[in-house]
């Protein structure tokens, strides 16, 4: 650290990413990327749109604005692109927190909240999930706060249905209540029809997983138009081309090629069905997923042998450290070859193991 590095940030944590290992070749099921590539039209828009690089993207981002809009069946001005969900994550923190107004989220959940909070100086309640490790509503009711919350959330898998969604959002009149929906298209029940109900909600969304996009970087929220205003007073203050042209391009497209998106989603979800159906006669213990990822432990090995051995082997998945959760990895559910590799390292590792 340098001398000139303001007191604040000294002890800033920054956010962990899963490896992007750039030397060897591994099966890579550690950051819930697609083992898809994007849709053929999406590539094609790409290579076009790179012919005008030596121009500025369009910093209203309205030709995908429209598109969202019809494809969610809401208002352009009631949704906002950008660089990643992480962004619109941070312009949340920017916009809606601050020393009077604090920010609640589970103790197990996407990483990045906290590092925000930090980043921001904000203060922070984590409400420890119940021993299932499922949400428990009560925690979130009259917070006074503003409310983060992965549905489904991460790294468990596990979906809150809209009802108790709606329960939380109804039980904090006076602050935002923050849904990360970046796995809502494997299985979980969107929150997005309560947006014209409440004008205290932002539904955030995200292109990198169920989109083969995470390269791009496009994220999005959608909310009551004055939200998506005070978020764009947000990023006009901090970077009007947040997106860059050829992702904006990329994501229109990817809206255009809707059969491809959902066929796609529903390979995942059978590739999921079958990981947990194999793992499950290995006896493993496997949280309720609507992700495309799920969160396991193994009464017959630790979570970070397991961890190391299918590493060693060349196949990467994630594993933290968290006491509550130590014993479990979570897996990014790939191709079926992807999958099917995994559960015959898996046994080998098992097989090994007892012979010790
Ligand atoms: C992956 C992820 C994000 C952010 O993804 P981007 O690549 O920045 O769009 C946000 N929230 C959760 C829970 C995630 O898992």
């Amino acid at each position: 650290m340098s001398r000139f590095l303001k007191e604040a940030f000294r002890t800033l944590v920054p956010y962990t990413p899963g490896e992007q290992p750039q030397n060897r070749k591994y099966i890579k099921l550690n950051t819930n990327e697609s083992p898809f590539p994007p849709a053929p039209e999406v590539l094609d828009r790409v290579k076009n749109e790179s012919e005008l690089l030596r121009l500025y993207p369009d910093p209203d981002q309205k030709e995908l604005r429209k598109a969202g809009a019809v494809y969610y069946g809401i208002a352009e001005d009631e949704i906002i692109f950008v660089n990643g969900s992480d962004e619109i994550l941070a312009f949340a923190f920017e916009a809606f927190c601050d020393e009077n107004t604090g920010v609640i989220f589970p103790d197990i959940s996407y990483g990045f909240y906290s590092v925000y909070a930090d980043k921001f100086g904000i203060d922070a309640v984590k409400a420890p999930l119940k021993e299932d490790f499922t949400i428990n509503v009560d925690d979130y009711i009259n917070t006074g706060r503003t409310v983060f919350i992965a549905n489904p959330n991460a790294p468990t898998g596990i979906a809150l249905p809209l009802s108790d969604i709606e329960r939380i959002v109804a039980g904090n009149p006076d602050n935002i209540v923050v849904v990360d929906e970046a796995y809502v298209d494997f299985g979980g029940e969107s929150a997005l029809p309560l947006i014209h109900k409440y004008n205290n909600l932002l539904v955030t969304q995200t292109f990198s997983k169920s989109r083969s996009l995470a390269g791009g970087r496009l994220g999005m929220g959608m909310a009551d138009r004055e939200i998506i205003r005070d978020l764009n007073t947000v990023r006009n203050s901090t970077n009007p081309y947040n997106i860059n042209r050829m992702t904006l391009a990329a994501g229109v497209a990817s809206f255009e090629a809707d059969d491809y998106f959902k066929e796609k989603c529903e390979t995942i979800k059978d590739n999921r069905e079958f990981t947990v159906s194999e793992l499950k006669k290995l006896d493993f213990e496997i949280l309720d997923s609507k992700t495309n990822f799920i969160f396991v432990k193994s009464p017959a090995i630790s979570g970070d042998e397991l961890f190391k051995s299918l590493r060693e082997a060349g196949i990467l998945v994630r594993h933290f450290t968290a006491e509550r959760i130590r014993e479990y990895n979570r897996i990014t559910i790939g191709s079926r070859q992807d999958m099917e590799s995994l559960i015959s390292c898996v046994k080998e590792i098992l097989e090994n193991n007892e012979k010790i």
